[in-house]
């Protein structure tokens, strides 16, 4: 189980989450929506500690960190939080001058330390998995931005971790290459994995999810099965929000 307890992060005196509860089962997908500024990333973001949240408590796997706002976790603590995540952005965020398979080998040898020969073969496993171990020895520049992005989940995979974090994986995609990401996802589903994947996209949504939650103004104000929330959304906010996306 991964879970966040009455999460609070703040920048300066703006509060950008308060008390945020949720519950990601494992071998299930969680779907985060909500408008433009509710706190998607950010909440993505203090998944992985790329953002200390102030208060709360994070929980993945054997894992767990209470915050606290004078007390930044150590190193350890937040490598050992990294080391169950990864992570895909909305603009893949490929080291422009490694090949694709360095891409998908840089985490396992210099922060995992494995040797070069060992994390090739990884690498070349799950190139395969994502259809792209033909592009091994290609620069990130000569890919299609599907493929980039095929290429990032290959990368957020490498270390094995127990959750895969999306932040918006598809939107700077074309729907035709959106939707190659979004087979590489829903395969990857289908295996078990489980993701935490923030989306503007209803049908992304709808057809991946086992859970959704609908962020607004840094609270889930309601989160259930794909079938309630979009069908039948209980609190009015969820249900303004939900006749924007239709
Ligand atoms: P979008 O759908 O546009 O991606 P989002 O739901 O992902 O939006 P966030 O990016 O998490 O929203 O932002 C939530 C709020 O936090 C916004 O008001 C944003 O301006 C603010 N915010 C995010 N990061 C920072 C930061 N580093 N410093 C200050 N404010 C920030
Ligand atoms: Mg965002």
């Amino acid at each position: 189980m991964i879970a966040l307890t009455e999460i609070e992060k703040r920048f300066g005196d703006t509060r950008v989450l308060q008390g945020v509860s949720l519950a990601v089962p494992e071998g299930r997908v969680t779907a985060l929506i909500g408008p433009s500024g509710s706190g998607k990333s950010t909440l993505l973001r203090c998944v992985n500690l790329l953002e200390i949240p102030q208060a709360g408590r994070l929980e993945i796997g054997e894992e767990r960190l209470d915050f606290r706002p004078e007390a930044r976790p150590s190193r350890r603590e937040i490598l050992a939080i990294r080391r169950q995540t990864g992570m895909v952005f909305q603009n893949f965020q490929l080291f422009p001058h490694r090949t694709v398979a360095q891409n998908v080998m840089e985490g396992l040898v210099t922060v995992q330390r494995w040797p070069e020969a060992k994390a090739r073969v990884r690498a070349m496993e799950l190139l395969d998995k994502v259809g792209l171990a033909h592009k091994a020895a290609d620069w990130p520049s000569s890919l299609s931005g599907g493929q980039q992005q095929r290429v990032a989940i290959a990368r957020a995979l490498a270390p094995s971790p127990r959750v895969l974090l999306c932040d918006e994986p598809t939107s700077a995609l074309d729907p035709q290459l959106a939707g190659e990401v979004v087979a590489v996802l829903a395969a990857l589903a289908r295996e078990g994995m489980t993701m935490l994947m923030a989306t503007h996209d209803l049908r992304l949504a709808r057809s991946m999810a086992h859970q959704v939650a609908f962020l607004e103004g840094g609270t889930i104000v309601e989160h259930g099965t794909p079938e309630s929330l979009f069908g039948q959304p209980a609190d009015p906010r969820t249900r303004r929000f939900v006749a924007t996306l239709i």
